[in-house]
C-alpha cells in the first residue's frame, strides 16, 4: 500500500535510479505495444451469502529480466508519461472481454487513472469496450480514487456521468485515505464505497477503527451506496465485517489476485470452501 506513490528503486543510488526509470519507461512502452501485460483477477464476495459477486482486474507486468513489476511501481510511470491512456484502454477492453465469458451475475471492476477521464475521449472508449465485447453495462464497475475528482475538472465528472448513464457502476476506491473523501461523496453519486485496507486491518486491534468502519457503512447505506471492505486477511476481520453489515469483502483471506484460468475453477466450484 505504501508503494503506491513511491518508486522503490529511487531508494538505491540516485544516478542508477534515474537511468533505471528511463529504461523502465522504454520497456513499458514496448510492453504496452506488444501486449506483454496481463490481467489478474481478485474475487469479491457478498457477505450475506458468502458468494463470489465479481472480480477486480489488476494489471501485471511480467518483465523479461526484472520479473514481476508491481503496478504500484509502473502505473505512476504510465501516468507521468501519458502511456496510461493506451494501457488503460487495453485493461478496460481485456477486462470486459474476459468478463463477458463469465456467468451473467458476475461483475468486473476496473481501476481508472484520472488522466483517462480528462477530455472527451473516455466515453467512446467505454462504449467500444462494451459493444465490442457484448458485456452488459451493469456488469462493469469503474473504480476511481478521490484524486480523480481532485482535478476539479468538469470533463472528468462528465465522463463519469456518461458512464453512469450507460448503466455502468462507479465506485470510490481507497475511501478514507485522502484529505476530503467526504466532500467527494457530494460531488458524484457513487454506487459503492471501497473501504481502504488500512482501516480494515486496524479493526483487529482498534475499537476506534471498528467505529469508523461502522460509521462509513451507515453513511453509505444512507446514501444508497454499497460497501466493499478491502484487505481482508483473516477470518476474524471477515466475521466482524459481516456482523456490522458490510456488503462485500475482498482480500487475501478470501482469495488472492489470480490469472484468468484460475477464476474458472472458482466460478464453477461455486461456494467458498
Ligand atoms: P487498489 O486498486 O487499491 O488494489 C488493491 C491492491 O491491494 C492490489 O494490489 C491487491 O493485490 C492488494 N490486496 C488485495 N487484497 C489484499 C490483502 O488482503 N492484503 C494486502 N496486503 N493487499 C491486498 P496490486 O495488484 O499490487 O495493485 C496496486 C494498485 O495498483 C491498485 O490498488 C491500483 O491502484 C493500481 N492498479 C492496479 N491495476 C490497475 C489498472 O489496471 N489501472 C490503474 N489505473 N491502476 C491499477
Ligand atoms: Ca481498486
Ligand atoms: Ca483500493
Ligand atoms: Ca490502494
Amino acid at each position: 500500500e505504501d508503494g503506491r506513490n513511491t518508486y522503490r528503486f529511487f531508494e538505491q543510488d540516485m544516478g542508477t535510479a534515474v537511468n533505471d526509470r528511463r529504461e523502465l519507461i522504454t520497456d513499458l512502452r514496448t510492453a504496452v505495444a506488444n501486449g506483454e501485460l496481463e490481467l489478474y483477477f481478485q474475487p469479491q464476495y457478498t457477505l450475506v451469502d458468502d458468494r463470489v459477486s465479481g472480480f477486480e482486474a489488476l494489471v501485471r507486468w511480467n518483465h523479461p529480466t526484472r520479473g514481476m513489476v508491481s503496478p504500484a511501481d509502473f502505473i505512476p510511470l504510465a501516468e507521468d508519461t501519458g502511456l496510461i491512456i493506451q494501457l488503460g484502454e487495453w485493461v478496460l477492453k481485456e477486462a470486459c472481454r474476459i468478463a463477458s465469458n463469465w456467468p451473467d451475475h458476475l461483475r468486473i471492476a476496473v481501476n481508472l487513472s484520472p488522466r483517462q477521464l480528462r477530455g472527451h475521449a473516455f466515453g467512446p472508449v467505454l462504449i467500444d469496450a462494451l459493444t465490442q465485447t457484448g458485456l452488459k453495462a451493469d456488469r462493469l464497475e469503474l473504480e476511481v480514487t478521490e484524486s480523480v475528482l481532485l482535478t476539479d475538472s468538469e470533463d472528468v465528472l462528465d465522463s463519469l456521468r456518461q458512464a453512469k448513464s450507460l448503466g455502468v457502476k462507479v465506485s470510490m476506491d481507497d475511501f478514507g485515505t485522502g484529505y476530503s473523501s467526504l466532500s467527494y461523496l457530494r460531488r458524484f453519486p457513487f454506487d459503492k464505497i471501497k473501504i481502504d485496507q488500512s482501516f480494515v486491518r486496524s479493526m483487529a486491534y482498534s475499537d476506534d477503527s471498528i467505529s469508523i468502519v461502522k460509521a462509513v457503512i451507515e453513511l453509505a447505506n444512507n446514501l444508497n451506496m454499497t460497501t466493499t471492505a478491502e484487505g481482508v486477511e483473516t477470518k476474524q476481520l471477515l466475521d466482524m465485517l459481516t456482523e456490522i453489515g458490510c456488503t462485500e469483502a475482498q482480500g487475501y483471506y478470501l482469495g488472492r489476485p489470480m490469472p484468468v484460468a484460475s477464476t474458472e475453477e472458482l466460478i464453477y466450484a461455486g461456494e467458498r470452501s
